[in-house]
């Protein structure tokens, strides 16, 4: 299965979706992650990405699709894969749309994880971090609405958006993405 996961910053899109991509047996891939690497290790597009992460901006579009579609190229991507933080920008998903196709595969499934801004910003207050002011919660959340719109709406007219509430335990909303996906629960 090739799955999009899509949430805010902070609101458990990370764990949730690390432990689809388990269930599912596919590789989770965190273009944040990769680009992180890419810095660690120095090379050419380390450098590029650098700059723009730092200041909270997006790294350009060729450079993370290109460093995206290199990850894909690899054998254990062959039979699927759980996209976490990407696409970002609508360009960023056409070029997966165009890339899976010659393969011929398609995206399954995008999950749009929702969590209400007040539950967010109360959640991140409580754990207390510098950059979890709730004004600066509360603005990072007003980027991310507005940057994934097109996103939602995009696949929204594919007929494979699924909204998921990202509210309560772990498993209960574990229990949710797995519904809307039509996969059974593997026994606890
Ligand atoms: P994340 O770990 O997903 O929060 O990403 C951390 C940072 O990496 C973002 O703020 C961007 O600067 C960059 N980044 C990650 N994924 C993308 C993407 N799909 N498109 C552009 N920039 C990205």
């Amino acid at each position: 299965m090739w799955i999009v996961f899509i949430g805010p910053p902070g609101a458990g899109k990370g764990t949730q979706s690390r432990r689809l991509a388990q269930t599912l047996g596919i590789p989770h891939l965190s273009t944040g992650d990769m680009l992180r690497q890419a810095i660690a290790e120095g090379n050419p597009v380390g450098k590029i990405a650098q700059s723009y992460m730092k200041s909270g901006h997006l790294v350009p579009d060729p450079v993370t699709i290109q460093v995206l579609c290199e990850r894909l190229s690899q054998a254990d991507c062959n039979s699927g894969t759980l996209f976490d933080g990407f696409p970002r920008t609508l360009g960023q998903a056409r070029a997966l749309d165009d890339y899976l196709a010659k393969r011929g595969e398609a995206v399954d499934a995008a999950l749009d994880f929702r969590v209400p801004e007040d539950h967010l910003v109360a959640r991140l207050a409580n754990r207390g971090r510098g950059d979890d002011h709730p004004d600066t919660i509360r603005r990072r959340f007003r980027d991310f609405e507005a940057l994934t719109k097109p996103l939602i709406e995009y696949y929204e007219r594919r007929g494979l958006l699924h909204v998921i509430n990202g509210v309560g335990t772990m498993d209960e909303v574990f229990g949710r993405i797995m519904a809307a996906l039509k996969l059974d629960q593997p026994p606890a």
